[in-house]
């Protein structure tokens, strides 16, 4: 695979992924509008072993959702406030990435959005691509279905 690498705007936190990520997404859901300030995130879905960081340690906020009580963990610059990764208490092995920070997001191919049900009026997605109303995997553990 290509070299990903990435980092925040001020470079007092620089990244670089080891291996494939699992899965490029968006999410619409309301915590992802309200935490990135806009209209979705794009992050890849990445194991933590397969993230190298370099440099300062991230400073961390933790929210606890209201819908379902779960902890999300938002890693952010210290020093320029770039929101570069997320974990979650449900999925503890893995991490997001925020597409944004890597040097060169056209490496990145996306086809898979979630939280349809919750995106602005105006979010429209690509006819061939995979939509799901909400999240990709139920909270049984089982796999969503996308919308036809
Ligand atoms: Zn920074
Ligand atoms: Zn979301």
């Amino acid at each position: 695979m290509v070299k990903l690498s990435g980092g925040c705007l001020c470079g007092s936190i620089r990244y670089t992924i080891l291996q494939q990520p699992i899965l490029a997404y968006t999410c619409n859901c309301r915590f992802c509008q309200k935490d990135t300030g806009t209209a979705y995130r794009s992050a890849l879905a990445i194991l933590n072993e397969n993230v190298e960081l370099i440099g300062k340690d991230f400073s961390v906020y933790t929210y606890k959702s209201v819908e379902h009580g779960r902890e999300l963990y938002k890693n952010f610059c210290p020093d320029c406030g770039t929101t570069i990764s997320l974990k979650t208490e449900r999925f503890p092995e893995r991490q997001v990435i925020m597409i944004g920070t890597l040097d060169d997001p056209s490496q990145i191919e996306l086809s898979t959005h979630m939280f349809a049900e919750e995106a602005f009026d105006w979010v429209e997605f690509p006819k061939d691509h995979v939509v799901y109303p909400r999240h990709r995997i139920n909270d049984d553990g089982t796999t969503a279905s996308p919308i036809e």
